[in-house]
């Protein structure tokens, strides 16, 4: 007997209906959800550590990097600009505080012509003196 192709497609679908319903099909198919599960489960941890991650003192390292490097600061001394930045507590021009997002927010400041760093200041300073 020949089928057509249309027959053993129908023959194909009935089969694989009646697996299903199988104890063995009803247990393939659970291991193919749950192993779908895990799979998304894998990328949300992905993405939860990745945020975690740029809060960690490495991670916030990289960003700033990055940043900088955008704005057009040379980088030759990156590491050493860095750790003035992360140590800095005063402003070099103004004097107060480096503290929070606001006026007293701690940027880098340097030469928009040569990308030289100059000096770690205030936001205000940065945007009223620097320029
Ligand atoms: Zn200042």
């Amino acid at each position: 007997m020949v089928l057509t192709e249309e027959e053993r497609r129908e023959r194909r679908r009935i089969s694989r209906k009646k697996f299903r319903q199988t104890e063995k099909g009803k247990e393939k198919k659970r291991i193919s959800n749950k192993k779908y599960l895990e799979s998304k489960k894998g990328k949300e941890i992905r993405k939860y550590n990745t945020k975690k991650y740029k809060q960690t003192e490495k991670g916030k390292k990289l960003i700033t990097k990055c940043s900088w490097k955008s704005r057009g600061l040379n980088m030759e001394n990156f590491e050493e600009i860095y750790e003035r930045y992360t140590m800095a507590i005063f402003c070099d021009i103004c004097e107060c505080v480096l503290e929070g997002n606001g006026r007293n927010r701690k940027c880098m400041d340097h030469d928009h012509d040569n990308g030289e760093f100059r000096n770690i200041v205030c936001s205000y300073c940065n945007i009223h003196i620097c320029k």
